[in-house]
């Protein structure tokens, strides 16, 4: 079951220039890096990571809260 209202998930796609979350998993559900974003619910940092990433460092926050779209969608 993909988690594609994940508020995070939302406002990481919107960064990325979708509106329609399942438009943003499917244009990167191939890529080498994908578009991750910050789980801290103060932070919303958004960074190209690899695809399967789910503790990167944030580089504004500094913490190890990287998930990547995928993970959060819950597709790996
Ligand atoms: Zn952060």
């Amino acid at each position: 079951m993909f988690n594609l209202s994940h508020p995070k998930l939302v406002t990481l796609a919107a960064s990325e220039g979708y509106a329609d979350v399942a438009d943003f998993l499917e244009d990167h559900a191939q890529g080498s890096t994908v578009p991750a974003i910050c789980m801290a619910p103060d932070c919303d940092h958004t960074a190209d990571l690899e695809p399967d990433q789910r503790a990167g460092f944030c580089e504004v926050c500094g913490r190890p809260t990287m998930k990547s779209g995928l993970v959060i969608a819950g597709m790996i």
